[in-house]
């Protein structure tokens, strides 16, 4: 076994596969709002490339507060739409709507995320850790099964601050009540959960799906945490 004792985890692309679920998510706004009739589109793909696309260059603004979350959550829609031909503030607004309502309770994870989680809760005391909006978040965690395996869920909503700055996790340490010794974060994202969790005199893993070079500790899958965790 390990010195650790709280392990946080972050949860898009970490365990929630953000990404199949958007996308899924998408594709039945695509059918539902009829957008192959009111648009030049006949297939959903290139509006989903295209939301896909807005989605993560909005995101990059709110990150870095440059837009606020209703803002990004009208404002992806707005783009691509347009993108399709259809410049129509009413509908990007009730897709937006949709999308918030649908998408957080689809339930795809990304490989093994509630066996290992499962295994992992034995023996340490497991948080989350995210950047992202917090009744969202907890909806995703209830629908997808994962929530019975966290103690607390902290959220950039309630911190009141965003990884990678250390006043989050100074925020996760007094909720929590751990200390730098005996702390790990698991995330996908380099920038935000690994290096300002390390900065901030954490130990870190990488889920390093892809496999990017660089020094910290990483995994490809998160079915290797058992043997690195539980050993
Ligand atoms: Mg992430």
């Amino acid at each position: 076994m390990t010195k650790y004792e709280h392990i946080f985890f972050d949860l898009d692309h970490t365990l929630w596969d953000f990404h199949s679920n958007s996308v899924e998510t998408i594709e039945e706004l695509f059918i539902v709002f009829d957008l192959a009739a009111k648009s030049k589109v006949s297939s959903s793909q290139y509006f989903v490339d295209r939301f896909v696309y807005h989605n993560d260059r909005l995101w990059d603004l709110y990150r870095r507060n440059r837009m606020n979350k209703s803002r990004l959550r009208k404002a992806r829609f707005e783009a691509a739409l347009r993108d399709i031909g259809l410049e129509d503030k009413k509908l990007a607004k009730q897709m937006g709507l949709a999308y918030l309502e649908r998408c957080p309770r689809k339930t795809k994870l990304n490989g093994d995320a509630l066996e290992v989680v499962a295994a992992l809760h034995k023996h340490y005391t497991l948080h989350i850790l995210s950047n992202g909006f917090h009744e969202t978040q907890l909806i995703k965690l209830s629908c997808s099964g994962l929530a019975d395996y966290f103690d607390h869920v902290i959220t950039s909503e309630k911190a009141n601050s965003r990884k990678p700055n250390a006043r989050m996790f100074e925020y996760a340490e007094r909720v929590t009540g751990a200390s730098k010794e005996v702390s790990l974060m698991i995330g996908d994202n380099v920038e935000i959960d690994i290096k300002g969790a390390h900065a901030f005199g954490w130990d870190v893993i990488h889920y390093n799906e892809e496999g990017v070079e660089h020094t910290f500790p990483s995994i490809r899958k998160l079915k290797e945490l058992p043997d690195l965790l539980l050993a």
